[in-house]
């Protein structure tokens, strides 16, 4: 880093609060930054100067520099004075620059701070929403600063591996016709065509695409993407992805491409080594043993398939359940030694993830199991199913017996309550391919399982079995986040309308919605295929946070609110007038979070 930066006849600062090392002891510097944490002691003033680059204390006498008398947290202040080793024993072993200090001689107040909504330093924690109203504050965190580099530094790694593989980043617009990525659009009014909408794309996924029927060969584009989704865990209505396309590219290439990337970001962020290439598990074989198409491979607990050791059984609730099609699946939690009231609180569990009920047992010396559910079942079931789920004295066996759909989400649960690790200090990175093209919705309609652009594995069996057939579609997931998903698209317009036809889309409804696309595919479209991955989430993983919205520079809340501009607002009448828009409907006067309300 340069440290000159030169303001009127003097720099600001000579060197950087990092820099002030024992090395320098006795050399005079000039710092600039924030007065963070301050301490008077026997009429010398001690405080911590605080930059982009770190923290160092400051001493200074106020007899010699009277404007160090007004100093208050936060002011912003340029310094200069003598490096100096602090005395023995009063160094901070917590600070990088804890055995030096900066003895001051000339000080000016650059500018002043009010007093501050909250302190600024890692190990308080203030309210979220606090800190989303002064969040230029809250950036001056050192946790904040550090996950604002680490942004920077990822997508400089991305671009890095992508420039050298000769990808081209190109901008697609924000304000399109809605391109379906199966959430809301976020819509935008025109003025010039009064009644009429753009939409903010919920991916570039269709102008990628024509960009390779542009002829472009490898696109990528670091996007900012829109969704209007209600807020379920940790989304935001707009976020990152680094959105990549590629012709005469098939799954191969997109999977290897951005194993590539994900090394260096890691390598980067994280000074890992990954192991490559990442493990491919298929979507059924994920949804039985883990219950879920986002396993996390950082433990095992793998759950089996009891159905067959149940096939002649006597326990009434499980031949029920076999006879209507279901399945009986079960996994070992492992030595948890749980009170009753804890074994309890698992089904509950269970029930609210919606199973009909659960059977847990422990397994005991000699092999048998102690359950309420023990006495119905045979001998030969019971050693089955210790056997099966490589029981051990003391082991918590858990069971299922429903559908397969429910048996899979409430177990894939059950397993991550009871297993998953904290926090991510190890990475387990797994892409799972071979996805169902179609979706089954309640109501028997389909739904493509990642977008209608995706293309089938084998025509034949996506005509004559569609709710079988297999998508040339992939995911990338890590430490069970999705990270993101991608596909070899469908490049032949003909095809292209026979999955609308599938997904029950007529050929009017086709036409007006997707006309503009399918035509262009008429003009020698290249076979082509891509992946986008969700920025924001990966950053939250390697910088260990839990939130996406601390690795967001201005993030919004979980209800979707800026604090800090008290955006959304209500828009000028005259605005609305030129628009053509009336509002029929006023302000929800229950809004908490509306101020006019
Ligand atoms: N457009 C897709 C998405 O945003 C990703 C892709 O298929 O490239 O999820």
């Amino acid at each position: 880093m340069d440290p000159t930066a030169v303001g009127g006849e003097k720099p600001y600062r000579t060197a950087y609060a990092a820099d002030v090392s024992e090395a320098k002891a006795g050399e005079r510097v000039r710092l600039a930054g924030w007065v963070a944490r301050r301490r008077d002691q026997g009429g010398v003033y001690f405080f911590d100067l605080r930059d982009v680059s770190g923290l160092v204390q400051v001493v200074v006498d106020p007899a010699e520099v009277p404007a160090a008398r007004d100093l208050r947290m936060e002011y912003c202040i340029t310094v200069e004075g003598t490096v100096r080793p602090r005395p023995a024993g009063m160094g901070n072993p917590e600070l990088a620059t804890g055995n030096v200090e900066l003895a001051a001689d000339q000080l000016e107040v650059l500018s002043r701070s009010e007093p501050l909504p909250f302190i600024i330093d890692d190990r308080s924690e203030a309210d979220e929403r606090l800190r989303l109203e002064y969040r230029y504050l809250d950036l001056r965190r050192p946790r904040m600063a550090r996950n604002l580099r680490a942004r920077s530094v990822a997508t400089a790694a991305m671009r890095d591996v992508l420039n050298g593989r000769d990808f081209l980043e190109i901008e697609t617009p924000t304000l399109i016709r809605s391109t379906p990525e199966g959430a809301r659009d976020m819509l935008v009014p025109s003025r010039l065509r009064r009644g009429d909408f753009y939409a903010l794309p919920q991916s570039p996924q269709l102008f990628k695409q024509l960009l390779m029927v542009g002829g472009v060969d490898r696109y990528y584009q670091i996007a900012r993407c829109y969704r209007d989704e209600d807020f379920r865990s940790d989304r935001q209505l707009e976020f990152t992805q680094l959105d990549v396309e590629g012709s005469f590219w098939g799954r191969e290439g997109v999977l290897e491409t951005f194993e590539a990337v994900v090394a260096a970001v890691v390598e980067r962020l994280r000074g890992v080594t990954l192991n490559l290439p990442f493990p491919r598990l298929a979507y059924a074989e994920a949804l039985l043993r883990y219950g879920t198409d986002k396993p996390d491979l950082r433990f095992g607990m793998e759950i089996s398939d009891l159905s067959d050791v149940f096939a002649e059984t006597g326990f009434r609730a499980f031949s029920a359940t076999l006879e209507a099609g279901g399945v009986i699946r079960g996994f070992n939690a492992g030595d948890r030694q749980l009170s009753r009231s804890q074994i309890d609180g698992l089904e509950t569990r269970a029930k609210e993830l919606g199973a009909k009920g659960l059977v847990s047992a422990v397994v005991e010396e000699g092999g048998s199991l102690r359950s309420p559910t023990t006495k119905f079942l045979s001998e030969p079931e019971t050693t089955a199913i210790v056997k099966t789920l490589g029981g051990a004295p003391g082991d918590l066996l858990l069971l299922v017996a429903d559908t397969a759909r429910t048996a899979a989400q409430v177990l894939g649960q059950l397993r991550l309550d009871v297993g998953k690790p904290a926090g991510h200090d190890e990475l387990v990175f797994l892409w799972v391919i071979d996805f169902p093209i179609f979706d089954e919705l309640e109501s028997g309609d389909l739904a493509p399982s990642h977008h209608p652009f995706t293309a089938p594995v084998d025509l034949i069996e996506m005509r004559e079995r569609p709710r079988q057939a297999i998508a040339k579609a992939y995911d990338l997931v890590l430490n069970g986040s999705e990270l993101g998903s991608g596909s070899v698209r469908i490049h032949d317009p003909e095809v292209q309308q026979e999955v609308f036809k599938i997904l029950g889309i007529s050929a009017e409804e086709a036409e007006s919605r997707f006309g503009w696309f399918v035509k262009a595919l008429r003009y020698g479209t290249p076979p082509h295929a891509g992946f986008a991955m969700g920025v924001d989430r990966l950053l939250a993983i390697l910088q260990r946070e839990t939130s996406i919205r601390d690795v967001i520079p201005f993030p919004k809340t979980q209800t979707g609110i800026d604090p800090m501009t008290g955006s959304p607002t209500a828009v000028d009448p005259t605005q609305l007038a030129e628009l053509g828009i009336a509002l029929r409907v006023g302000p929800d006067p229950e809004d908490p979070d509306r101020e006019d309300g």
